[in-house]
């Protein structure tokens, strides 16, 4: 069955401006630059499927603005006027370094529906697997606020409108993002329907989420996962973290369909990492994912797009996860494969292995 694709133009219209990489420019010791999360990386993904050859053999699925009851779902009242009332009044900073610019409501509006209409064209039939590069990102958003560069939890709604519209009674969230899915997490902590687990640098954003204690709480106790890579962390050490957890965990809860926020940001040029991962790491990645989920839910995924911020390589980390998804070889090799797959360290460290020991002992499910 075919893969989906799912963009819109107006994604790349959210505007974040003028920063030093997330940092606001003040006419003083901060020059004006482009903003980290600026849409580049995402158009590059884009057109690289379109030169590749690839977007013609993708089905392309048109995202909808998610409604208010989507959003409330898992957000606050509060959050979502605080939101709407910045963004039509010409935008600002809304706290903890997220800019809403003019528009940015709506664009958000349209991230969180896009991943709840890539939902339903999974569990339509009318593709198998789906890629949603929406933007903004979501997986730091909090029910109370925006974070890390996410106004709404993308994830999370579409999460919650495919248990409460659409019937699904057990899904799970693998996050590959370099940081920690601290609103992900958040939004199902005592929720044992929902199995959320993420990889992400150890202490890194949110510096104070993301332990490996986390396992959840309440009725939602051992379904959630945190790998708190160390930085550095190579090939070696992801694959390792999807074969020894990720993959028996998902075994094991059975989901009858899983999510990836889908972070390129611990690529091993991405200047708000400090992990080592390559096109053929995702590639394999995806592999793994693909097989548990042929297992436990007929192939069934979801993946929305989360950071990544090195222009020049992750559109190539893309081509090899649509690539994969799609049973397709473009032909397109990654001309950076060949330098970050010598990087010393790409495979697995005893420490990195250490972490990974520890979240096995945690892991309720693995028991
Ligand atoms: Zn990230």
């Amino acid at each position: 069955m075919a893969t989906g694709f799912l963009w819109d133009e107006s994604y790349a219209w959210h505007n974040t401006g003028s920063h030093a990489m997330y940092v606001a420019a003040d006419g003083k010791s901060i020059q004006p630059d482009t903003h980290a999360e600026d849409p580049e990386t995402k158009r590059r993904f884009r057109n690289l499927l379109e030169m590749s050859g690839l977007w013609e053999q993708l089905v392309h699925v048109k995202p909808r603005m998610a409604a208010e009851e989507d959003i409330l779902r898992v957000h606050t009242e509060a959050h979502l006027r605080h939101i709407q009332e910045l963004s039509r009044s010409g935008g600002g900073d809304t706290g903890v370094v997220t800019v809403c610019a003019a528009g940015s409501y709506e664009i958000s509006m349209l991230a969180a529906g896009g991943v709840m209409a890539a939902a339903d064209a999974v569990l339509d039939g009318s593709v198998r697997n789906i890629y949603a590069l929406v933007r903004p990102p979501g997986h730091h958003a909090m029910p109370d606020e925006a974070q890390g560069f996410c106004i709404f939890s993308n994830a999370a709604i579409a999460g919650r409108y495919v248990m409460e519209k659409r019937g699904l009674a057990r899904i799970a969230f693998v996050d590959w993002d370099v940081h920690h899915g601290n609103g992900t997490e958040t939004a199902f902590y005592d929720d044992p329907r929902a199995f959320t687990i993420s990889l992400h640098q150890d202490r890194f954003f949110p510096p104070d989420r993301g332990m490996l204690e986390d396992i959840g709480e309440g009725a939602g106790e051992g379904y959630n996962i945190n790998v708190p890579l160390p930085p550095g962390s190579g090939v070696g050490a992801y694959i390792s973290a999807y074969e020894r957890v990720v993959v028996p965990a998902l075994q094991a809860f059975q989901p009858e369909l899983i999510f990836i926020p889908s972070g390129f940001d611990a690529g091993a040029m991405d200047p708000l990492g400090r992990n080592m991962m390559h096109s053929e790491g995702y590639r394999e990645l995806t592999r793994l994912m693909m097989g548990v989920a042929d297992k436990a839910c007929d192939g069934r995924l979801v993946l929305c797009h989360e950071g990544g911020y090195s222009r020049a390589t992750v559109p190539f980390y893309g081509l090899a996860v649509m690539e994969t998804l799609s049973g397709t070889d473009t032909g397109i090799e990654d001309p950076f494969m060949e330098m970050m797959g010598g990087f010393a360290g790409q495979d697995l460290q005893s420490h990195q292995a250490a972490v990974i020991d520890e979240a096995i002992a945690k892991a309720q499910l693995l028991k």
